[in-house]
């Protein structure tokens, strides 16, 4: 009756992740769809430590258990409500790295398990026919230890390398390097797998280690803006990793969400790679935005002269427009500028102006970024226009006003071969009649580069804190 019933709750949670999924798919319903997946989960947890068995025999161990959930929950939820909403890629990196290390951990206990059973058992195990088993069952914990390894090793470099506390290393050969290591990892799995040899558990561990090492140099060289990519791959990676913990443990509910996860995780990437119009491989082996020489290089020199803008000068050509296209983008989350921004689409919208966002999938540092950003101000769904949809108007726009974007308005991204991003879908901002770009400096963006936008002579410059210069354009727009 109880193991019906927890298998019960096992289907009602695999079916609220797929449904929390589903939902998180539009910006209205994403929260809605964590809560339903986060009950989910919490049914699938309590069912298993109060109802699951094994020979007759609860889980027990409460008091680790619960001083265990305790300290994740208080960790948890300080973290989640502290971080900036600029930190959140860090963080996701992070949260994705220790659910690597979980899988990596169920592992371990569970080849602990096999190499001390009882002799005889084992014995009777391997002459009993039942080698196959076992080697089937070492096949999942040794795959979920692998991938476990390279998603927990991997995930914690990222956050370091967004966080800055990490900078980018790579030496010649790395990518050699990398594929040797992969290969001799590969190789020991399969011997041990195989020929089940006497110093198993010796290989097992440098397994283990070998696993972290690659984790740390799978991601070490790749390139400072193509981290989302990666973090995206390694939680598809941890997907993947928590689903073998279902193989090894019958665990339909785990089995379910790490398939999700899995297949979740590998679309995104496969999205985001689309978005900048690269390969995975290039992704991987390209150092996009890692501040190549190039990249640096380009930074330094100035492409000409710009020109300014002033406040009411601004006010005057947004006002008597009639289509406005506002291009959020990092600056603007960081100037925390969203509600000041609701506001001023609002009253040119008063006046009669059509004002609309474009958004660029990768604007800002993680993927629906300035979606989540407008939404927290209320800006209605239906004003965010996608990119390509955005490139069809803009010949038809007034004004385009860039507040803290760079890297997704860069022309070189379209025109200069040799720029690292070079091939990335950009918002033709220039087919509108008049550019503002909001920034504070001349300042290059996220890749470290220069654009040439800036410097083109529909575009005119109006510096400054995007909150503060929106406050100020609010109000000249007022006094019109
Ligand atoms: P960028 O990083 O290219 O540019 C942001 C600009 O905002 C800077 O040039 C900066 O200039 C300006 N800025 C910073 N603070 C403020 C402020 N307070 N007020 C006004 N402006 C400010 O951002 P984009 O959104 O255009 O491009 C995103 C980049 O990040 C891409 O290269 C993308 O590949 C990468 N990336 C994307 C991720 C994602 O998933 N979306 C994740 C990680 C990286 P100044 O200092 O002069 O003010």
């Amino acid at each position: 009756m109880e193991l019906n019933l927890l298998t019960f709750l096992y289907l009602v949670a695999s079916v609220t992740f797929i449904v929390g999924l589903k939902m998180l798919s539009h910006p209205a319903s994403a929260r809605n769809g964590n809560r339903v997946a986060a009950i989910g989960m919490t049914l699938a947890i309590l069912g298993t430590i109060f109802l699951y068995e094994e020979e007759g025999a609860r889980l027990g161990n409460y008091g680790w258990i619960f001083g265990g959930i305790l300290i994740g929950t208080v960790v948890g939820t300080l973290a989640a409500k502290r971080v900036k909403m600029t930190a959140m890629p860090e963080m996701v990196s992070l949260f994705n790295g220790m659910g690597g290390a979980c899988a990596a951990l169920i592992s371990l206990v569970e080849f602990d398990h096999l190499a001390h059973l009882d002799p005889m058992m084992a014995g009777v195990l391997l002459m009993g026919g039942a080698a196959n088993a076992v080697k089937g069952f070492l096949l999942i914990i040794v795959l979920g230890l692998i991938i476990g390894s390279v998603s927990f090793a991997g995930s914690i470099i990222a956050w370091g390398k967004l966080n800055g506390s990490i900078k980018d290393f790579s030496f010649k050969g790395q990518h050699i390097f990398n594929i040797l290591l992969l290969a001799v990892i590969v190789a020991l799995a399969a011997y041990l797998i195989v020929f089940l040899p006497a110093n198993a558990v010796f290989i097992f561990y440098t397994i283990f280690f070998l696993s972290l090492l690659y984790g740390v140099f799978f991601v070490f060289p790749i390139g400072g803006a193509d981290m989302p990519v990666v973090i995206s791959l390694l939680n598809s990676f941890t997907g993947v990793a928590a689903a073998c913990g279902g193989f090894l443990y019958d665990n339909k509910v785990m089995l379910t969400g790490g398939i999700l996860v899995g297949a979740a995780g590998t679309l995104l990437t496969i999205l985001m790679c689309k978005a900048m119009n690269r390969s995975l491989t290039n992704v991987l082996i390209g150092s996009f935005g890692g501040g190549s020489s190039s990249a640096v290089a380009a930074a330094g020199g100035a492409v000409g002269s710009h020109k300014e803008i002033s406040l009411s000068d601004t006010a005057v050509l947004m006002s008597y427009a009639s289509k406005v296209y506002i291009v959020p983008g990092y600056g603007l989350a960081v100037a925390q500028a969203q509600h000041a921004c609701h506001e001023l689409e609002k009253l040119l919208e008063s006046k009669g102006v059509d004002v609309k966002y474009a958004i660029h999938p990768v604007a800002g540092r993680m993927p629906g970024h300035m979606n989540v950003l407008l939404a927290e101000a209320d800006v209605p769904y239906e004003k965010l226009l996608e990119m390509e949809q955005a490139n069809d108007e803009f010949s038809t726009t007034d004004v385009v006003l860039i507040l803290g974007a760079n890297d997704v308005v860069n022309p070189a991204a379209k025109s200069d071969p040799a720029s690292p991003i070079y091939g990335m879908p950009i918002l033709d901002v220039e087919l509108a009649k008049h550019v503002i770009v909001n920034k504070r400096s001349m300042k290059p963006g996220y890749a470290g580069i220069e654009n040439e936008l800036f410097f083109r002579p529909k575009t005119s410059m109006l510096f400054g804190d995007a909150k503060k210069v929106l406050q100020e354009l609010v109000a000249e727009i007022k006094n019109l």
